[in-house]
């Protein structure tokens, strides 16, 4: 079975401004594909820090969420590119679908709209029909790493219609997760492992 690793980026979610309900939103999807996700990690907008820990990551699913938007504190573009050793390439594509959908609401594309044409070299693109920001994945001798925009109803969108067919395709997903839940009343947990703790083993 594959393991999953799901990253929120962001300073606002490490700073407790926003709190990260993508994460255990993907996680309880990717338990319905039969894909176990083995950790949440929320960082910082800093190039370095995201860096070390996504050469740390040991999983064959990587799910990125966040800073894929205009400014310059979204890097998932340049860190993404830096970890799987690719080059940034301007999408001249990407580059016309986001001036068209600007014109298409009224609005003129300003040039920092255009750091979001530039993905890594050799990622499968990924077209958000619900935002400007561009959703993409990178195949990696360790596995997948996809990255979505963090606005929950683009992120939702996209894994939904885009990463789990993506998923699907690349992986053997015939396992199940089940559960068992054990309701237990009047009893304290050091008591109850007392008694059960070769079923939690
Ligand atoms: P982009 O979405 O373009 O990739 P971004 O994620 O950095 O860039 P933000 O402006 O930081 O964009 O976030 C957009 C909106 O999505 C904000 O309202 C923010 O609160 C929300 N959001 C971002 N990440 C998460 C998350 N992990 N869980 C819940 N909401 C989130
Ligand atoms: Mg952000």
């Amino acid at each position: 079975m594959p393991t999953a690793e799901i990253y929120a980026l962001g300073s606002e979610i490490v700073l407790g401004q926003t709190i990260d309900t993508n994460s255990a939103w993907i996680s309880s999807k990717l338990n319905d594909l039969g894909i176990e996700t083995v950790k949440h990690v929320a960082i910082a907008d800093d190039i370095e820090i995201i860096k070390s820990v996504l050469n740390n990551s040991t999983s064959e699913i990587i799910i990125i969420g966040g800073g894929l938007g205009p400014t310059q504190d979204d890097i998932t573009r340049e860190v993404i590119a830096k970890v799987t050793h690719r080059k940034l390439i301007l999408d001249k594509d990407l580059l016309n679908t986001i001036d068209t959908m600007f014109r298409s609401r009224g609005f003129l594309m300003t040039k920092n709209n255009e750091r979001q044409a530039y993905i890594p070299e050799g990622s499968v693109k990924i077209h958000n029909p619900n935002g400007t920001a561009p959703s993409f994945a990178v195949e990696d001798p360790r596995g997948v790493v996809f990255a979505l925009p963090g606005v929950p109803f683009e992120l939702k969108w996209l894994f939904s219609n885009e990463v789990t067919p993506y998923l699907k395709e690349k992986f053997t997903l015939s396992d199940v997760i089940s559960y068992k839940i054990l309701k237990v009343a009047e009893l304290g947990e050091s008591n109850v492992d007392h008694l059960i703790g070769d079923l939690i083993a």
